[in-house]
């Protein structure tokens, strides 16, 4: 891969980076600040209020998958900026032919090329 097209990812995933950072941060205060209501608030509410609960629950649980999620990308991030660096970015970590384009756009810190993708996601699902 050219110097111009790897600095052109690096960038990218630094901005994803960046992104997913500021994320973790906002649902972090979002957190804190459930806390803080739950600490302060009157237990009442939650008895005459159950479905107001749930929801709270939902929220919450949502928001754990998605600090999950995150904190899985975030590695996939760091991993594929280290691939910068070794100059091995920009291969499929199976078959070790080049990823496409097309796909390193849309998913820069994307390890596996379309074809190796399909069979691991096939062979997960069984
Ligand atoms: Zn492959």
């Amino acid at each position: 891969m050219l110097k111009k097209e790897l600095e052109y990812y690096k960038k990218k995933l630094l901005d994803e980076k960046k992104k997913m950072l500021s994320d973790v941060h906002q649902l972090g205060k979002m957190s804190l600040n459930e806390t803080t209501r739950e600490g302060s608030g009157n237990l009442s509410s939650y008895v005459t209020h159950p479905a107001d609960v749930a929801t709270d629950n939902y929220e919450q649980e949502k928001n754990l998958d998605f600090m999950d999620n995150i904190e899985l990308l975030l590695e996939e991030v760091e991993n594929a900026l280290k691939k910068i660096d070794d100059k091995t970015y920009g291969k499929c970590e199976l078959c070790k032919k080049p990823i496409v384009p097309k796909r390193l756009k849309v998913e820069p810190y994307a390890r596996l090329c379309m074809d190796c993708k399909k069979v691991e996601e096939g062979s997960r699902r069984k």
